[in-house]
């Protein structure tokens, strides 16, 4: 029995993703459930519960991950795209670890719901 999180198994590859990028610090890989025809979850590899936990890491790593976000969403040929972080149950957060959705290859409408 483990009380680690989806995203920790997923690091530690106890559980399988189609991951897209992975250093030593960041990885990034497919959502399970799609929402839009690219949906990628970018995640910090140190363990963060939420966006609020941000104020917790270097400013360089911070700006590292929103930068590979970036590149991540160039890279998967998307030009219109949302970047979001639910933070909190309230929010919409499902998986108490940090996490950047890039959603694209849809429109989308705003405000989101
Ligand atoms: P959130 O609701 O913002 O916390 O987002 C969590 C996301 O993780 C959801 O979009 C889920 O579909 C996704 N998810 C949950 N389990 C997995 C998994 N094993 N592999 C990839 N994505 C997952």
């Amino acid at each position: 029995m483990t009380d680690s999180t989806i995203f920790e198994q997923i690091i530690a590859k106890e559980i399988s993703a189609d991951i897209v990028y992975e250093d030593d610090d960041i990885m990034a890989f497919h959502d399970i459930m799609p929402q839009a025809p690219v949906h990628i979850l970018v995640i910090p590899k140190i363990k963060i519960r939420d966006f609020a936990g941000l104020q917790g890491l270097e400013d360089a790593f911070v700006g590292r991950m929103f930068k590979k976000t970036a590149d991540l969403a160039a890279r998967m040929g998307l030009r219109d795209y949302r970047v979001v972080s639910n933070c909190g149950a309230g929010a919409g957060q499902s998986v108490f670890y940090l996490h950047l959705h890039i959603l694209g290859g849809r429109s989308f409408s705003w405000p989101p719901g």
